[in-house]
C-alpha cells in the first residue's frame, strides 16, 4: 500500500464511504463502473478487481473476458450526489489490465494516453491540456425523455434572469467543485440553451479523466433538474453547434517549451513543429476527435467551428489558433477541431503523437492565415495550400487508416476496433431515410 493509496483508505474511513464506483472507459469514451462496497478497497490496490470485459464495448472477445481493475487513487473522490444524509459514494479510475498476461490491457483507452505521455517523457516533455467542452441543456418531455427545446432565451455571455439555465449551470459548478475541479469560467454560448463550463488545465492524463467526470457530472445534475444535457456536436442545424477546443503545451523542466520571447508569434520552435505535426495529421485526428455521423454537421463554414486546416494567431476559423498567453508558462495552441463526443483520452493522445511527430521531424509551420478562411473560394484555399478536413465519418476513418502514425499510436486492437465500429455507423446512417428527406421529396414526387 504505497501513502496515496492509504490516504483513500482514510478518507473513506473518514466519510463514511459505503461504495466505490470503480471507473475506466470503452473504447467510444463511454464511462463505465463497476460498484463495490468500499470495504474492498485495499484489496482493490492490492490484487485489483476482476470483472468480465465481455460485454465492454470494443474490449475483448467473449473467450477472453476476464479484465483486472486496478484503481488510481490520485483520481478518488466522493460523488456529489448523495444517496443517503450519512454514507457518501466514491469513484476512483481505474488502469484495466489483462488477466492471462498481467500486462496493461490493450484496449484501455487510458493506456493508449498514458503512452503518448511516456513518448513525451522520452522526448523530455511534460504534456498539459485544457478542454473547453460546450454542450445544449434541453427540457424533458413528460416521460422524461430529451427533447431539443431550450427554456432559455439567452445568448453569449448574457446573464440572468436571461439566462434561466442559470441555476442549473451554478449547481454543476457546485457539483464539479466538490469533486476537485477548478472551474475557471463558465457562460452562456452562442446558442440558445448551449453553455461552455471551463476548468483549470492540468496534465493531460488528469484532463482526459477530468472531460469524462464532467460530462457524468453534468448530465446528473441536468437530470436533478429535468434537464437533459447533451454533448451531442449539433443537435440543431443552422447555429453553432458544442466543440470541446483543446489547448496544449510542452513544459520541459518546469518551462513552458512552447514559448519563444523572440518570435514574431512568442511560438519556439518546438511549438511551431508540435503544430506542423498536427496539422499534417489533421484528417487522421479528426476520425478521433469528431467520431460521430453528427460531427460532421458541426465542422462546416460558418458556426465558429473549423473546416480548414489551417492555423492562425487570429481568427477563430482555423483549426489551430495561438491564444493569446498572458504569461510564458500559458503559451499554448488551441486545437478547434475536437467536439465533446469524443473518447478524451484517445482524442488527447493522437494530438500529442501528431505533435511530438512534427517535433521529431522537424516540420516546420506554414504561415498563418489571418483573415476569414470561410469566405476563401476554392481558388484562394489553393493558393494558400489550405487543405479540407474529412467531410464526413467516412472519410475520416480512411484517413485514420491511411496515417499509419495515428492508427499506430492507437494500438491494433483500439485501431481495428474502432475502424470497424465507425465504419459500420456510418454505413447504417448512409441507408437510412431521414426527416429532412421525407420533407423535401415525399409530397414533391
Ligand atoms: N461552438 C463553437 C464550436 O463549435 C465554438 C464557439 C466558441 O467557443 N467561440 O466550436
Ligand atoms: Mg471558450
Ligand atoms: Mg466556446
Ligand atoms: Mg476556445
Amino acid at each position: 500500500i504505497t501513502e496515496s493509496e492509504q490516504a483513500v483508505l482514510d478518507e473513506i474511513e473518514a466519510e463514511g464511504v459505503d461504495f466505490l464506483r470503480l471507473q475506466f472507459t470503452d473504447i467510444l469514451g463511454t464511462v463505465k463502473n463497476v460498484s463495490v462496497p468500499a470495504r474492498q478497497a485495499e484489496k482493490a490496490f492490492t490484487d485489483g478487481i476482476y470483472f468480465d470485459g465481455s460485454s465492454i464495448e470494443g474490449f475483448v472477445r467473449i473467450q477472453e473476458s476476464d479484465m483486472r481493475l486496478v484503481p488510481d487513487p490520485d483520481t478518488f473522490a466522493i460523488l456529489p450526489w448523495r444517496q443517503k444524509e450519512e454514507s457518501a459514494a466514491a469513484r476512483m479510475i481505474c488502469d484495466v489490465y489483462n488477466t492471462s498476461t498481467g500486462e496493461p490491457f490493450e484496449g484501455d483507452p487510458r493506456r493508449v494516453l498514458k503512452n503518448a505521455l511516456d513518448r513525451a517523457d522520452e522526448m523530455g516533455y511534460d504534456v498539459n491540456a485544457a478542454p473547453e467542452p460546450e454542450f445544449f441543456l434541453f427540457e424533458e418531455d413528460e416521460e422524461g425523455r430529451a427533447t431539443t427545446k431550450t427554456g432559455d432565451q439567452g445568448g453569449y455571455f448574457d446573464l440572468a434572469p436571461k439566462d434561466l439555465a442559470s441555476d442549473v449551470r451554478r449547481d454543476i459548478i457546485y457539483g464539479l467543485e466538490s469533486m476537485g475541479f477548478e472551474i475557471e469560467a463558465s457562460h452562456h454560448e452562442v446558442a440558445k440553451g448551449q453553455h461552455e463550463i471551463n476548468f483549470e488545465y492540468d496534465d493531460a492524463l488528469t484532463t482526459a479523466d477530468n472531460v469524462g467526470t464532467f460530462r457524468t457530472v453534468v448530465r446528473a445534475i441536468a437530470a436533478q433538474h429535468d434537464q437533459h444535457a447533451t454533448f451531442m456536436p449539433k443537435p440543431i442545424p443552422k447555429i453553432n453547434g458544442s466543440g470541446m477546443h483543446t489547448h496544449l503545451s510542452l513544459f520541459k523542466d518546469g518551462e513552458n517549451a512552447f514559448h519563444d520571447d523572440d518570435d514574431e508569434f512568442n511560438l519556439s520552435d518546438t511549438a511551431h513543429s508540435f503544430l506542423a505535426g498536427v496539422l499534417e495529421h489533421a484528417p487522421a485526428i479528426t476520425a478521433i476527435a469528431n467520431p460521430t455521423v453528427n460531427s460532421y454537421k458541426r465542422l462546416v463554414p460558418g458556426y465558429e467551428a473549423p473546416v480548414y486546416v489551417a492555423w492562425s494567431d487570429r481568427n477563430r476559423s482555423a483549426l489551430i489558433r495561438k491564444p493569446a498567453a498572458r504569461v510564458p508558462a500559458a503559451s499554448r495552441v488551441e486545437l478547434r477541431s475536437p467536439d465533446p463526443s469524443c473518447n478524451p483520452y484517445l482524442a488527447i493522445a493522437v494530438m500529442i503523437h501528431a505533435g511530438l511527430d512534427g517535433i521529431e521531424q522537424g516540420l516546420e509551420a506554414p504561415d498563418p492565415v489571418r483573415e476569414n478562411i470561410y469566405e476563401f473560394d476554392e481558388e484562394k484555399r489553393e493558393e494558400y495550400g489550405i487543405d479540407t478536413l474529412p467531410a464526413n465519418l467516412g472519410e475520416a476513418v480512411d484517413a485514420l487508416e491511411e496515417d499509419e502514425a495515428i492508427y499506430n499510436a492507437l494500438g491494433e486492437h483500439i485501431a481495428s476496433k474502432f475502424v470497424e465500429a465507425k465504419r459500420q455507423e456510418f454505413e447504417e446512417y448512409l441507408v437510412d431515410v431521414s426527416d429532412w428527406e421525407l420533407d423535401r421529396y415525399l409530397e414533391t414526387f
